[in-house]
């Protein structure tokens, strides 16, 4: 099924890693029935949406970043923090270089898309990103289980960092290196946020999620009224508000929709995060067609509630609302990021922050979006 797109959207280059359908969208009926009679909640299956390992939200952030990568001259390769241009490398890349925590899933997705495209990765691991490591009684069960595991399977090369390893703030040398023995490195920001090309993707799945709302026949606004996600790197919130934002502009009738996200580390304030995400929101905006003033800061919905102690911290709330959606709706949710993001979501409904402005007494659809990560788990065996 080809997605609709605005004319100048359709245009942007995009090599598939998803699924050709949809990832699936299913109702939440048990925790349905549990809440609100006229709240409807639904799951939008992130992890579900590509055949590659641990399928989550940055394969679809990197569709729209492989055809820089397969170029004849890539240009957004270099490291964010390098403060002189570089030049487009002079082929397509041969090796794929990222960072993240030790338990990040984004790694791994780009470690699997290497994998496909024939291309080497190599992997930093920051062990002072978060506070997973340290939290954890087992310290050196967390660095090899869970996605670090992954990574070695995938056959990428795996460098763990120590705190305050300079190549956390700029890869530059390492980049350089790999040059100087013939390689074209590619650098891939963390959950590929401050990459130009980061935002589109989640542009791209506002207009899916409209597509699928059409046939699932939603009761209310016939839409998905709030829309819950994490928010970590950013750019999967913010591509979302651009989309969202075009698709309002675009197709009459459409309507508004919340985007909430959850934020799931108190390392940084929400001024921090919200003014990223309205910046990756305009950057992926003006690429599809939307002006700067399209997109104000009233749309950038952030909520910091639920971060808990820190980032890739498996708290006692943490782990009682992965309990909880794992014995209602069957369904396992990540330790570090979806399990706050239905903590907070659940909060919203059973606090009735949830509200249909437009019509108090209707009802309201609100869709939890399962961005994956469920490979961390493992890491996270010794919490009683
Ligand atoms: C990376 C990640 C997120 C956060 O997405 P951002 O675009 O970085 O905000 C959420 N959930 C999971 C499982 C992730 O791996």
């Amino acid at each position: 099924m080809a997605l609709p797109l605005p004319e100048c959207f359709s245009q942007i280059p995009r090599h598939a890693i998803l699924y050709q359908s949809p990832s699936p969208i299913h109702p939440l009926p048990t925790l349905s029935r549990l809440t609100h009679p006229r709240i409807n909640l639904f799951a939008k299956r992130e992890d579900h949406s590509s055949p590659l390992a641990c399928s989550g939200n940055k394969y679809r952030k990197l569709e729209y970043i492989v055809p820089d990568i397969l170029s004849n001259k890539p240009i957004h390769h270099a490291h964010e923090n390098n403060l002189t241009p570089a030049a487009p490398l002079p082929g397509p890349a041969t090796t794929l270089v990222t960072e993240g925590a030790i338990q990040s899933n984004h790694t791994v997705q780009v470690a699997a898309l290497a994998r496909i495209l024939g291309l080497k990765a190599i992997v930093l691991l920051h062990r002072g990103t978060g506070g997973g490591l340290h939290a954890a009684v087992d310290k050196e069960a967390y660095l090899r289980s869970g996605n670090v595991q992954v990574n070695r399977l995938l056959g990428a090369e795996v460098r763990v960092c120590e705190e305050g390893d300079p190549l956390a703030d700029d890869a530059t040398p390492l980049l350089k290196g790999l040059a100087a023995e013939g390689e074209r490195p590619y650098w891939i920001p963390g959950g590929a946020s401050l990459h130009p090309l980061g935002g589109l993707g989640y542009a791209r799945a506002a207009f899916e999620i409209a597509e699928q709302e059409e046939g699932i026949g939603l009761g209310g606004s016939g839409r998905f009224d709030y829309v819950f996600v994490a928010c970590g790197s950013g750019s999967t919130v913010g591509g979302l508000v651009a989309g969202f934002k075009l698709l309002e502009k675009t197709k009459t009738g459409s309507g508004s929709r919340r985007v909430v996200g959850i934020l799931n580390s108190p390392t940084k304030p929400r001024a921090y995060h919200e003014e990223r995400v309205l910046a990756f929101a305009r950057r992926a905006g003006g690429m599809v067609g939307l002006e700067d003033g399209d997109i104000g800061m009233d749309d950038v919905r952030l909520d910091d509630r639920f971060v808990g102690s820190g980032y890739g911290v498996f708290d006692a709330d943490t782990k009682e609302s992965l309990e909880s959606m794992a014995r209602t709706e069957g369904m396992v949710l990540d330790p570090v990021y979806t399990a706050k993001v239905a903590r907070g979501m659940m909060h919203w409904v059973e606090e009735r922050e949830i509200v249909n402005i437009q019509q108090p007494l209707d009802e309201v659809n609100v869709l939890f979006i399962h961005t994956g990560g469920q490979a961390a788990l493992g890491a996270y065996a010794d919490i009683k």
